[in-house]
């Protein structure tokens, strides 16, 4: 094991014992109530997680009208790091999962993945325990305004089994160090990037969030932002890196706004990308289902001409922007 992980295995043992918060929250994960929606040719769960309210209902609109719960002098005092680089490491302690970090930068400085695609890339070889993900300010962040990853620990996620193997895909881009390809018939469009070279990995997926924001400028009301909206993530397999970036056209569906009974509280994120939903009130857990979600999370991602428009594009600006 590398010093960053063993670190990182160090601080989870000593927070989920010796901090309250977190102690009792990864505790109760175990009693927590989950289930399995069965599509085609592939599995979603779905996780009654009343704690993830905070996240899920984060007022992303006005976040300067609370103090950063990212910045040191606003966290728990009992809340320790472990710093990498310009990083520090924490254990989350209102946890989807029973190994989950939450990875602010040091700065406060705005979500934007553009220009740290290497970090998330190194990390993800630093802590091969570890799945990186990452929300977009308008992708399910709850701190727009404060840089950060998350990590969850490997082999949680539909999506990482799912993903390396999928059989529907669309060429993108390869040369003899990377490679790129759309993932098809996903419920979620998604684009892998994988090779055994982590520079080559992190400057593809820099070029390929310049090209969906060049795709996705004109066609949509969300895009005031700086960069193309994206949920990603990325874990090292053996000798390669494997990096996946889904396109999102909306924050929120519909339902979030809505009042009554036609309300359902989903702000999908990365998680819910890879193939973990998160409700967290009882009626919205109920009525998950193949149907409701498949609903839901079409409101959120490109549909298939938007999609088809999408991968052409990307193949004509990876092209030029790779060679
Ligand atoms: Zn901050």
């Amino acid at each position: 094991m590398n010093n960053l992980q063993q670190d990182v295995e160090r601080l989870i043992a000593e927070q989920t014992t010796s901090w309250e918060t977190a102690r009792r929250n990864y505790a109760a994960l175990r009693r927590i109530r989950s289930k399995t929606l069965s599509f085609d040719a592939f599995s979603v769960g779905v996780q009654f997680n009343p704690e993830r309210v905070r996240s899920t209902t984060a007022r992303v609109e006005a976040p300067e009208e609370r103090p950063c719960f990212l910045c040191p002098e606003n966290r728990p005092a009992e809340q320790r790091a472990v710093r990498w680089e310009g990083y520090e490491l924490l254990v989350n302690p209102y946890p989807i999962f029973a190994r989950h970090l939450t990875l602010p930068a040091r700065e406060h400085t705005p979500q934007r993945l553009t220009g740290r695609v290497h970090d998330m890339v190194q990390l993800a070889g630093e802590l091969p325990g570890f799945v990186l993900t990452f929300n977009g300010a308008r992708s399910g962040a709850s701190a727009p305004d404060h840089f950060h990853f998350q990590a969850v620990g490997r082999g949680v996620l539909p999506a990482e089994a799912e993903l390396p193997a999928w059989p529907e895909t669309t060429e993108i881009f390869r040369d003899e160090h990377v490679s790129v390809c759309g993932i098809d018939h996903y419920l979620r469009p998604a684009i892998r990037i994988w090779g055994s070279e982590g520079q080559a990995v992190a400057r593809a997926g820099e070029e390929v969030l310049v090209c969906l924001k060049q795709a996705t400028s004109c066609k949509s009301k969300e895009t005031d932002d700086d960069e193309a909206q994206v949920n990603a993530l990325c874990w090292k397999e053996a000798q390669e890196y494997i990096l996946v970036l889904f396109p999102r056209t909306a924050h929120r569906p519909a339902e979030y706004y809505a009042t009554g009974t036609e309300q359902f509280l989903l702000s999908p994120g990365a998680i819910d990308m890879a193939g973990v939903l998160i409700t967290v009130r009882p009626e919205d857990y109920e009525r998950a289902n193949e149907e409701t979600i498949t609903a839901l999370l079409g409101q959120v991602v490109p549909d298939a001409a938007q999609w088809e428009t999408m991968k052409e594009f990307l193949k004509r600006c990876l092209t030029e922007n790779l060679k």
